[in-house]
């Protein structure tokens, strides 16, 4: 295209200039210049060719001595923008190989990055890494720290430094750091979330209340996760006032938890708890009924009762039914009419309602069921051998819901957001669960119990 375009250009002046020259051949003419003795006799076609060539000549010498002029200022450029390719080339070789983790290979690229390139906030990070896949920790500290000075590469140096008391178990200096970040890019979800683990960690729940409501505006959290976890440090919150007497507190943060996350187990209980401190029944009364259809837990049943202010047997049997419409095909709710059946000596009721909890959980009987079999045959008859058949099978059968810990699967009598036995946050919840030791932490809370023959009623 370019060639041809250069042709036609070509071919255009030639023809230009062969009109011009036949233009002038047509209409000859004389010039003469007299200048100091000097006498020039010439057509007027060769004068004007001549200045046209005379200028021709001008031009190009200028061009010469701007070339001369400027040639070493480019040649110099050029081989500063070489050096700057070929630094960025070692650079980018250098994070490969960290990536692929060939330290070798890295710290060669470092080094020849870091001469080739004036640039230390570019180098220093690939430097630090190839530190750290050498296992040179304390190298990369010092590079993560330098990277401290420059604003550019604060963060990131940041960054590096909370990985490294992260993964040495410095929670505090972890903390310190993860606040300075925060402090610089106060909207990074990885800062945010990084903050809550440890605040919560450490207990410090007004900070980790805090930092939610932080991360909850930038959106560093699933809007389901935040309102959860923020129920969770509301109720530790209240938990902690209840213990330092702070009775007003304790209600105003176990209401906030009930309306982050009305589905929190552990939410209802704890605030149905405080109404019923605080002398307000109803409040109570209807916290229970709303959980309970939610999701029936024993411990609301007997909240249920309380704020019902039954006195007796027969009340409880009242109370558990109203309760128990609410839900009405629940394990559970068969569970808590089989309670206070039993209670009142109904022993037909009782038997009726536990045989209901078997078919609705399933068709396996739990312990629990199992359990209060076993007492039912021993109160009503006096049948030892019935109620130990019952008890051989509790120990073989599913365990009953409780809180468990939904990382490590451990066991749980009360709720807490950290769970004791791996310290993780928030992750206890009240499941159902099967009697086996050394299922998978990760499935423990999802397996239903294993399929078991019903038991006879009679
Ligand atoms: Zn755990």
């Amino acid at each position: 295209m370019r060639t041809i375009r250069r042709i036609l250009g070509f071919l255009v002046v030639a023809a230009a200039l062969m009109l011009a020259v036949a233009w002038f051949a047509d209409r000859p003419g004389e010039v003469s210049v007299v200048w100091q003795g000097w006498r020039i006799d010439t057509s007027f076609g060769v004068l004007v060719f001549g200045a046209a060539l005379l200028a021709l000549v001008a031009i190009a010498l200028a061009r010469l001595w701007q070339s001369l002029v400027s040639g070493p200022r480019r040649f110099l450029r050029w081989r500063r923008d070489r050096r700057r390719r070929q630094g960025y080339a070692a650079l980018t070789s250098g994070l490969v190989a960290v990536a692929a983790g060939d330290p070798r290979e890295a710290r060669r690229h470092a080094r020849r990055a870091d001469v080739l390139l004036d640039e230390p906030p570019l180098t220093m990070l690939l430097a630090a890494q190839t530190a750290q896949l050498l296992g040179d920790e304390d190298e990369a500290k010092r590079h993560f720290r330098r990277m401290l000075d420059n604003p550019e590469t604060a963060f990131l140096g940041l960054r590096g430094l909370i990985t490294q008391a992260l993964k040495s178990g410095d929670t505090i200096e972890a903390l310190m750091l993860a606040r300075r970040a925060r402090d610089l890019r106060p909207r990074t979800a990885w800062v945010q979330t990084t903050l809550l683990d440890l605040e919560t960690r450490i207990g410090d729940w007004p900070a980790a209340q805090e930092t939610l409501r932080q991360a909850t505006k930038h959106a560093a959290l699933p809007p389901a996760q935040a309102s959860r976890h923020a129920a969770a440090i509301a109720l530790e919150r209240a938990r902690r006032a209840v213990l330092e007497n702070r009775p007003e507190e304790a209600l105003a943060q176990a209401e906030l938890a009930w309306k982050s996350d009305p589905d929190h187990a552990a939410v209802a209980p704890f605030l149905a708890e405080r109404y019923l401190a605080d002398g307000r029944a109803r409040a109570a009364l209807r916290i229970v009924e709303q959980a309970w259809a939610r999701g029936p837990q024993p411990e609301l049943a007997d909240l249920h009762a309380r704020a019902r202010g039954c006195g007796d047997a027969l009340s409880r049997v009242k109370a558990a039914e109203r309760l128990a419409a609410l839900a009405p095909a629940h394990p559970e709710s068969h569970l808590v009419l089989a309670r206070a059946a039993q209670a009142a000596r109904l022993w037909g009721e009782a038997r009726r309602h536990l045989a209901a909890a078997i078919a609705a959980g399933g068709g396996a009987a739990t312990a629990g069921i199992a359990r209060r079999m076993a007492e039912i045959e021993e109160a009503e008859k006096g049948d030892q051998a019935a109620a130990r058949g019952w008890l051989e099978r509790a120990a073989q059968a599913p365990e009953d819901a409780g809180w468990i810990c939904g990382a490590c699967g451990t066991a749980h009598a009360r709720w807490q957001a950290i769970c004791g036995q791996c310290g993780a946050f928030d992750r206890i919840s009240w499941t159902a669960r099967a009697r086996v030791a050394a299922l998978p932490a990760a499935t423990a809370t999802a397996s239903a119990p294993p399929p078991q023959d019903g038991p006879k009623t009679t």
